[in-house]
């Protein structure tokens, strides 16, 4: 399962920066996922199953900003967002040779570390 292997990169790399800044525990991690990039339910299950047996994240809450697929049209320079990239076609002009520019990233924006007491 691909999202298996977005979620342990991105557990292997908050991992690595909270180790550096001494934190333990993290509270919350938020993604920033293109539709392209992953299924949106497969990510949340892979991250539930794969937090356990790992001290950092067992608490910790998955927070995903899930981007559409944005488009610049070829014909007559239009910018426009879609959640299919199937049907896509550009809204001014019906057009459908467009450019792609956006839709497939995959960013860790952030994570907080736990409170500790
Ligand atoms: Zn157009």
């Amino acid at each position: 399962m691909h999202e298996t292997s977005l979620i342990e990169y991105t557990l292997n790399a908050v991992e690595k920066r909270a180790s550096l800044m001494g934190i333990e525990r993290v509270a919350e991690i938020g993604l920033v996922v293109g539709r392209l990039a992953a299924v949106p339910h497969l990510m949340e299950t892979a991250f539930n199953v794969m937090k356990y047996g790992r001290p950092m994240f067992t608490e910790t809450k998955l927070v995903i900003d899930y981007r559409d697929l944005s488009f610049c049209c070829r014909n007559c320079q239009e910018e426009f967002t879609t959640d299919s990239y199937i049907e896509a076609r550009c809204p001014a002009c019906g057009g459908t040779h467009l450019k792609r520019t956006g839709g497939d990233e995959l960013l860790i924006d952030y994570f907080i570390p736990e409170d500790t007491v």
